[in-house]
């Protein structure tokens, strides 16, 4: 039994925290919003009132938020973990944030005296719930072998990328290619269509070619083809065009930070701001295939 505290209660996280609870530990819950703290007590664990009051007694401190600026601020602000974390806690940020925002994260615990890993998750809000997430951790070989268990209490997968801010690099290069591939399979069903092709021929046909990838066999974006794809229901519960445009601006800024080659990249990052602008921000990201059909 590990005492921790979960910070960030949201669609990822308060599956994950039920996960926590429900395997045996006791959870410290907190978030800015009482309705979600109310949710995660339902869902076995204890309510916080304050990021202090969740991690005074940890042992491990898991965050799940927004964004880098988020993550900072919860981390490093007077009244945030740093401050006021029991010694000797490991920190695990599982939220997508840059890998520099990971780092400089990585280097503030060390000179507190923790140990931190950034352990971003692949996986959406239906795997965070049935504890199916993969989790990609950078950190210290002694630090990551203090998260396996308690990761693995949340997912099927946790695999460890390298030091500081390797998760999130595995993490935003995972995504630009899953972003690059969507994009090239949606093009091939719009052109198979134009030729004449049947959608059914040509996904046996793809599925077993060279031109096969998760984005056909797995998650195809058009409808009957592959079971609970989100292309069956017009792209709703999935992941959202709004946080895979967040993933490919983070590969971006990585890309140019460290002058990479990645003008697939660059036109997937243009694609996905149109396909956000142009259609709801919380559509399935494999709907792109509409916008590209209209154009
Ligand atoms: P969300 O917006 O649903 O949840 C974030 C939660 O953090 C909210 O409940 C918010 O109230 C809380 N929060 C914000 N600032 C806080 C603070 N200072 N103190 C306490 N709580 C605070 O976001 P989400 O969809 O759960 O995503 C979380 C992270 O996981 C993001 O970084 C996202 O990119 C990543 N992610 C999401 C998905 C997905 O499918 N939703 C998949 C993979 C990764």
């Amino acid at each position: 039994m590990t005492h921790i505290a979960f910070i960030g209660l949201g669609a990822m996280g308060s599956g994950m925290a039920a996960n926590l609870a429900k395997a045996g530990n006791v959870v410290q819950a907190f978030d800015l919003s009482p309705d979600a703290v109310a949710l995660a007590i339902a869902h076995g664990c204890e309510g916080a009132k304050s990021i202090a009051d969740s991690v005074g007694q940890a042992q491990v401190v898991v965050t799940m938020l927004p964004a880098g600026a988020h993550v900072r601020s919860v981390y490093t602000d007077e009244d945030g973990v740093l401050a006021h974390c029991a010694k000797g806690a490991l920190l695990l940020d599982c939220s997508t944030i840059s890998v520099l925002d990971a780092r400089f994260l990585s280097e503030a615990a060390k000179v507190a005296g923790f140990d931190m890993c950034d352990a971003p998750v692949s996986g959406g809000v239906a795997a965070a719930r049935s504890g199916m997430l993969t989790f990609m951790v950078g950190g210290t070989t002694s630090a990551f072998e203090q998260a396996q268990p308690v990761l693995a209490d949340m997912g099927k997968a946790v695999l460890r990328a390298g030091d500081a801010g390797a998760g999130q690099a595995a993490k935003i290069c995972n995504n630009m290619l899953l972003a690059v591939s969507m994009i090239g399979t949606c093009e091939a069903f719009i052109l198979a269509e134009k030729l004449g092709l049947d959608k059914q021929s040509f996904f046996d046909i793809a599925s077993q070619s060279s031109g096969q990838n998760w984005s056909i066999t797995s998650y195809a974006p058009v409808p009957g083809l592959v079971p609970n794809a989100p292309s069956n229901r017009n792209f709703t519960n999935g992941f959202a065009g709004s946080l895979m445009l967040k993933d490919l601006r983070l590969a971006m800024e990585a890309s140019r930070a460290v002058h990479a080659a990645t003008p697939m990249g660059i036109k997937a990052e243009e694609i996905y701001s149109e396909y956000v602008s142009n259609y709801s921000s919380d559509r399935d990201f494999s709907g792109v295939i509409d916008m590209l059909r209209e154009e």
